[in-house]
């Protein structure tokens, strides 16, 4: 589907925030590195101002997510994913009640126990898949998080149904699009009036950033997740917003290739004797397929979380026993990362002990696939 500018995607990702084509323009961004503009009139909105008002870096990265979320207003670049999770928040007002999946990233869901605890607002829990309950729960709350699929159990929420339910009532929703990325999934079309990312994911795609954006079409919205931005100061860093422009000009090989090794590694695994549950949207097995199928555009995504048929410990052994894949938290770059999800104490008890949580990245599919069948083999099935 092509932005505004009737460019696809793929050539956004490449040609967006380069400078002005004239003779002898650099071919790539700079990295402008100050923390003050000149300016002697009176101020206004639209003067970059001081450095952590804007900064040109951070509007080549903004503008381009802007066009790839189909949104009418770039970008707004934040220091984590996490800090553009909390900037939302702070829409919330006090007293207020936000409406949460079970499962979702477990720093959004610290985040808002903290404030509930600290007498900010109220949280109820849905079950994503239960379109009714949320419904149910949307009604007179203040804001419905929604994240499709879900950390980590690849959850698929009827997102279209959702959206254009709370659009009509005035909820206010927003989506952590962190696992789809833009090019598979863009819920502000679907009636999302924000989208959150955790750009050190797919975005940046290489593990060596931190970075978040939060992005809306809606003016006033935009205007006060600025003045939240400038005020508490959560602003990106320079370099890592042009590192993330930087990683994005692939960003659509990354998602081609990881999203097809995943469908891959998914039925394999599926097959596997010391494998009890593969959780992968894109198989047509899942629960959350035909959802998928009809809100995602091209893909799937690239994580898969399995369930063995062992303990803790077990699976445990299955991490430390793999060589291609890391070991390591995070997800969405380049190198294909392994966790056992339970290893965290705050994870819910509703993730089962055994739950890996695969993030395949770009290397060769059979050499993934070989590492993983290996490591399988010290799961001691029957016993
Ligand atoms: C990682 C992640 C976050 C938090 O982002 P950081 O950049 O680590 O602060 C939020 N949501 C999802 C879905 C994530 O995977």
């Amino acid at each position: 589907m092509s932005d505004s500018t009737g460019l696809r995607p793929d050539t956004v990702v490449v040609t967006g925030g380069r400078p002005e084509p004239v003779h002898d323009a650099p071919v790539s961004p700079a990295v402008v590195l100050t923390s003050t503009y000149r300016g002697a009139g009176e101020m206004t909105d639209t003067d970059r101002g001081y450095g952590r008002m804007s900064n040109p870096t951070w509007e080549d990265f903004e503008g381009v997510l802007g066009r790839l979320e189909h949104a009418d207003l770039p970008a707004l670049a934040v220091a984590s994913g996490l800090a553009a999770v909390g900037t939302v928040m702070s829409l919330v007002p006090v007293g207020g009640r936000v409406v949460m999946p079970t499962h979702a990233y477990q720093g959004s869901q610290v985040l808002v126990d903290d404030a509930q605890r600290a007498g900010h607002f109220t949280v109820t829990r849905v079950d994503v898949t239960d379109t009714q309950a949320v419904l149910e729960a949307a009604d007179g709350a203040d804001l419905v998080w929604l994240e499709s699929p879900t950390n980590p159990m690849l959850e698929v929420a009827d997102l279209p149904e959702i959206l254009a339910a709370t659009r009509a009532s005035g909820v206010l929703t927003a989506v952590d699009n962190t696992f789809a990325t833009p090019l598979l999934q863009r819920p502000l079309t679907l009636g999302a009036d924000i989208v959150v990312h955790s750009v050190t994911k797919y975005l940046a795609g290489h593990s060596d950033v931190v970075l978040g954006a939060v992005l809306t079409s809606d003016p006033d919205l935009w205007a006060r997740l600025k003045h939240h931005r400038t005020i508490n100061g959560a602003i990106p860093g320079t370099f890592e917003t042009w590192l993330a422009l930087r990683g994005m000009r692939t960003l659509s090989l990354r998602v081609e290739r990881s999203g097809r090794s995943a469908l891959d590694l998914a039925a394999r695994l599926a097959e596997h004797p010391a494998v009890t549950r593969v959780r992968y949207p894109g198989l047509t097995s899942d629960p959350g397929h035909v959802r998928a199928a009809a809100q995602m555009d091209g893909g799937y995504g690239a994580i898969i979380s399995v369930e063995l048929a062992t303990d803790a410990d077990g699976a445990q052994r299955v991490v430390e026993a793999l060589e291609v894949w890391t070991p390591a938290t995070s997800l969405g770059g380049v190198e294909s990362l392994v966790e056992r999800r339970r290893r965290h104490h705050d994870e819910p008890a509703t993730v089962p002990e055994s739950l890996l949580r695969l993030s395949v990245g770009i290397e060769n599919v059979e050499d993934l696939w070989a590492d993983l069948d290996r490591a399988l083999a010290t799961v001691r099935l029957g016993s």
